[in-house]
């Protein structure tokens, strides 16, 4: 095995380094030891993951604001076309309503000019 401090080569499950005397870490030292390597590993890959995402995070937000922008300048002139072509409908629907109102009136009025002429009868 190797020495934990000197590295140098020393005989299988020694205690101490028989050059410079270190004591040898046991199992579960290594163990943690190891755990800890491998969750400083793993926090490192995350971080690099997190670093390299975050550019292409930026681009799809740009991309998605460019595209959210472009929508509405698409669309704003359609817009307008249609309540252009809207409105003559619009006025004719009026129109149509007006005179629909004023001839109810009329068939009221004579209707009721009817009744005062029967009543004074
Ligand atoms: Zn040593």
């Amino acid at each position: 095995m190797e020495c934990a401090n000197c590295h140098r080569q020393i005989p299988d499950h020694s205690d101490f380094c028989s050059f410079c005397g270190m004591r040898q870490p046991s199992v579960g030292e290594e163990l943690t030891r190891a755990g800890r390597e491998v969750f400083e590993a793993t926090a490192a890959v995350f971080n690099r993951v997190v670093e390299a995402a975050k550019p292409v995070a930026k681009d799809v937000a740009k991309g998605a604001g460019d595209v959210a922008r472009g929508t509405a300048t698409a669309v704003k002139p359609a817009a307008g076309k249609a309540a252009k072509a809207v409105e003559p409908a619009v006025r004719e629907t009026k129109k149509v309503a007006k005179s629909v109102a004023r001839k109810a009136a009329r068939a009221t009025t004579s209707a009721a000019r009817k009744v005062k002429r029967a009543a004074k009868k």
